[in-house]
């Protein structure tokens, strides 16, 4: 697909969605669906039917065989969320169909929860992006580059002061005509070959094909691919241009999304799932509407997540 075609594609429109989602019944609805597409099926003894009633805003469907409780959203991302799950659905929808990330303050007065609400909100869908994300090895020929978030976001080259910056490998999967598949935003401590050997055996499948420049802690990456190495300093710039076109596009795109976005961010401890979330869209930005249907899934199957789990860092 073109750029334009992904600029123009319809998604997954605000006016579709009220009409889809506009209701908490209908959200209670579609979820119903999705955990029994069958109707209601009792997990502790398989019977069809069930009452409904209330408890507070929720509703408990109880076995009338057996008399269990079932709620439709134990055990998923929304357990035992007071939030009402139409607020659930348009938060993932602003996250998921906006060019940029979108930062807690907007969602916050977007989706009218108060702000600690939307932060929390917000972290919970990208970890979700990150584990879905984190499972996929990148294969094919892979552009490799070393970058910096934070600071002042300069382009993210190493050895320019990188005091308060937060090192991140920045990898795109390509196929053989050179077209970008797959991209991966991984935090990481430094550089050194330890670090990237380790990256490398998570992340890579084994004997594809990475490219990346002379950095030393890079020549690790022949542990598990086939390691081409472009010495940009005795390289022509065209050369250079070609070889890392799709890395430094998506480095770009990185910095024009979060700089826009975010003006104080804790990097060094949350930087993972503000990258998770920038390259779940970019990775799905050919099908916006499947992007929005797939995280309301993917949320449904989600264990929560404590909150002390939310405030815990992670790189590599
Ligand atoms: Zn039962």
């Amino acid at each position: 697909m073109s750029k334009n075609k992904v600029q123009f594609q319809v998604g997954f429109s605000a006016l579709e969605f009220i009409d889809y989602f506009g209701s908490e019944e209908q959200c209670v609805k579609y979820l119903e669906n999705l955990k029994w597409p069958n109707g209601f099926n009792c997990e502790e003894c398989s019977h069809k039917e069930c009452y409904q009633y209330k408890s507070g805003s929720r509703t408990i469907y109880e076995c009338k065989s057996c008399r269990k409780s079932h709620r439709l959203t134990a055990g998923t991302l929304f357990h035992r969320t007071k939030i009402e799950l139409r607020k659930w659905f348009l938060a993932i929808h602003q996250i998921s169909q906006s060019k940029n990330s979108v930062s807690a303050l907007e969602l916050h007065r977007h989706i009218d929860v108060n702000y600690k609400t939307a932060w929390l909100m917000k972290q919970k869908i990208m970890q979700m992006m990150y584990e879905e994300d984190n499972k996929y090895r990148l294969k094919g020929i892979v552009e490799i580059d070393d970058a910096y978030l934070g600071g002042k976001l300069e382009g993210g080259k190493r050895g320019r002061g990188s005091e308060n910056k937060s090192p991140f490998i920045a990898a795109v999967e390509t196929n053989e005509k050179r077209n970008p598949i797959f991209i991966k935003l991984t935090p990481v401590h430094d550089f050194t070959y330890e670090t990237v050997k380790q990256w490398a055996q998570k992340n890579l499948k084994r004997n594809c094909c990475t490219i990346s420049d002379g950095l030393r802690g890079f020549s690790a990456l022949k542990e598990v691919s086939n390691h081409t190495v472009l010495v940009t300093s005795k390289a022509k710039k065209e050369e250079i241009e070609n070889t890392f076109k799709w890395v430094n596009t998506i480095l770009s795109n990185v910095k024009t999304s979060i700089s826009g976005t975010f003006h104080s961010l804790k990097f060094d401890k949350y930087g993972f799932r503000y990258l998770a979330d920038l390259q779940f869209r970019l990775n799905r930005r050919f099908d916006l509407r499947k992007m929005f249907f797939g995280l309301i899934s993917k949320a449904m199957a989600s264990e929560q997540k404590p909150i002390q789990y939310l405030n815990s860092s992670l790189t590599g």
